[in-house]
């Protein structure tokens, strides 16, 4: 086939213009490995790009996607053959590379990664960049000590999200108390049936102050929300206790004082998807592969087809989809 189907942008008079179209294969960007794009997913990111909104696309023509699940097709690269089940996320898919909304990809062959052991190609973009930031939000928290004990409490929030649903379920397993914040209090259960032992409602970290401290709680915390939650976090760690910020879903804006951390000792460790070692990739997927339940990572995923993504895109951004999507692509 001369063509592939694919969600593609264009730019036209400086507005993009968004929609599922036949492309020319000759028009695939350059790289050593072909692949056949069997699923994506939708991250919040995924949500801005589909929607036309701005802070994703950096290049037109583009197609979005910020990560992808497949079988590689034709390669000129030693490394890998077709029939290969390989994995990619980050490496800037959907800002300055083509992403995973096509049946086809043309790829660098150091940004594959092999499919793990014991995951499908579904369930690896069931995990998506929204698992696989959430596991890097647990190792940046161990790395700074955090350790799992009884009295030691970690708060997630934005906890019915992607990056949200598998922290809690990761932490639990692995033995932490997980509080989780949540504005959709109907969702109490669905988070406990993922680990978390207690639920609060997210307006409890809305409320701006001026003290520069509060009583001391969180162990440590896998932020999604940003804004005043990730002020309020930063009060209200314990000493030496560790927040890995990587969202915001609620605001970027951050207003606090030194306090937290000259007198407690506090880290706010911001974290990113993109830019990540292999060694630190490879890591992230043998982990989620170890500490993420499988049957738990079943219960937070739904499928959609391609066709979907536009309305899932507002849904998302509305702060209305529960757990992860999958995008079945062919
Ligand atoms: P989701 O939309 O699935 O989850 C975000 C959750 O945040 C929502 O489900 C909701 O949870 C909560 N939320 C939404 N709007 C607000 C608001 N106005 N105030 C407070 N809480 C809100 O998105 P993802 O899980 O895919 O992504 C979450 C964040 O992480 C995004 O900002 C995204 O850009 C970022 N991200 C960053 C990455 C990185 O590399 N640093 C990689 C992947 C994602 P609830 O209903 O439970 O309150």
């Amino acid at each position: 086939m001369s063509t592939f189907k694919a969600v593609f942008a264009e730019q036209f008079e400086g507005k993009p213009k968004i929609s599922i179209q036949q492309v020319d294969r000759a028009s695939l960007p350059p790289g050593d490995v072909l692949v056949r794009v069997r699923y994506s997913d939708l991250n919040y990111k995924d949500g801005l790009a589909v929607t036309g909104r701005p802070g994703v696309i950096r290049k037109y023509p583009m197609v979005p996607g910020v990560d992808l699940a497949g079988v590689v097709e034709e390669s000129s690269s030693p490394d890998w053959k077709p029939g290969d089940e390989v994995v990619v996320t980050g490496f800037g898919l959907s800002e300055t590379a083509w992403g995973g909304y096509a049946e086809l990809a043309r790829l660098n062959a150091d940004w594959l990664i092999r499919l793990p052991k014991g995951l499908t190609l579904k369930q690896a973009m069931a995990i998506g960049t929204a698992g696989f930031t959430a596991m890097q939000c647990v190792v940046a928290l161990e790395r700074h000590g955090l350790v799992a004990g009884s009295n030691n409490e970690v708060l997630v929030t934005g906890a019915a999200g992607g990056v949200g649903s598998i922290a809690v379920a990761i932490l639990a397993k692995l033995g932490y108390r997980v509080v989780a914040s949540t504005g959709r209090a109907e969702l109490g259960d669905y988070l406990r049936s993922l680990g978390a032992s207690e639920i609060v409602n997210r307006t409890t970290f809305n409320t701006p102050t001026k003290r520069p401290l509060e009583s001391e709680r969180w162990a440590g915390a896998v932020d999604t929300v940003g804004g005043e939650t990730l002020a309020a976090i930063v009060r209200a760690l314990v000493a030496n206790g560790s927040v890995a910020a990587c969202g915001v879903a609620g605001g970027a804006a951050l207003s606090t004082t030194v306090y937290p951390f000259i007198l407690r000792g506090v880290n706010l460790l911001g974290i990113n998807s993109v830019y990540v070692s292999r060694s630190d990739r490879l890591l992230m997927w043998q982990r989620l592969s170890r500490d993420l339940p499988v049957p738990l990572l079943d219960r937070m995923t739904q499928e959609a087809p391609l066709e979907a993504v536009f309305e899932l895109g507002e849904k998302i951004i509305a702060g209305a989809i529960r757990g992860r999507t999958v995008i079945r692509i062919s």
